[in-house]
């Protein structure tokens, strides 16, 4: 089911995780938002909630991790929401460094890694536009916590190019909404084969 909330003065607003389905492929935008046939995939929501479960109990003790980041001070489990940028969602951590920045940090109960996969650095673009926005103060980068295998914490830049994609991102998803026109499917096509609308997506 859509995950689009309204503010109190009626503006609508999408998840970063909405975005990172859409970066996957823009057609589930139109299966989830325009159609509103949610992804009904009971077994993978079982394997999703175990590793959840998995994935909050390695959060316990991380508190290295934002040493050696250089934190000092942090917020956890923060919701975030921009009707500018109509944009909102919840961020594992909130960190402020030592330089006066502010820093989004997320995890991932994923093997670690040496480089962030894409859909999870515009996430973290995402949630440092909104942090900027919330808290009006410097964002120049943000973390990934890779933490399945280990503990692998990678820094994602906050660049202006970066943060025009995600713009453009969220422009595209609303035009969708919009007007309800079907997308292109995705360039990958070997995402069809286990995607959950593949049987009616023609
Ligand atoms: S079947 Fe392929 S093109 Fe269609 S929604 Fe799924 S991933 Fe996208």
């Amino acid at each position: 089911m859509s995950e689009i909330i309204w503010d109190t003065e009626q503006t609508p607003m999408i998840t970063p995780s909405e975005v990172m389905q859409h970066i996957y492929c823009p057609r589930f935008t139109w299966f989830m938002n325009v159609q509103n046939i949610p992804q009904h995939e009971e077994s993978r929501f079982k394997v999703l909630k175990g590793r959840e479960v998995h994935r909050r109990r390695s959060l316990e003790n991380r508190d290295y991790l934002r040493r050696k980041i250089g934190a000092v001070k942090r917020e956890i489990e923060v919701y975030l929401a921009s009707p500018t940028l109509r944009l909102r969602g919840i961020v594992d951590e909130v960190l402020w460094l030592k330089d006066g920045t502010i820093s989004p940090l997320d995890y991932k109960y994923t093997e670690v890694r040496d480089v962030v996969f894409k859909t999870h650095e515009m996430q973290i673009i995402l949630y440092a536009m909104l942090i900027h926005e919330v808290y009006a103060a410097s964002v120049t980068r943000g973390f990934v916590a890779y933490v399945r295998n280990g503990n692998q914490l990678l820094e994602v830049p906050v660049t202006e190019e970066k943060m025009a994609q995600a713009r453009l991102l969220i422009g595209q998803i609303f035009d969708i909404m919009r007007s309800g026109r079907l997308p292109h499917r995705t360039a990958h096509r070997i995402r069809c084969e286990d995607c959950c609308y593949k049987n009616i997506c023609v």
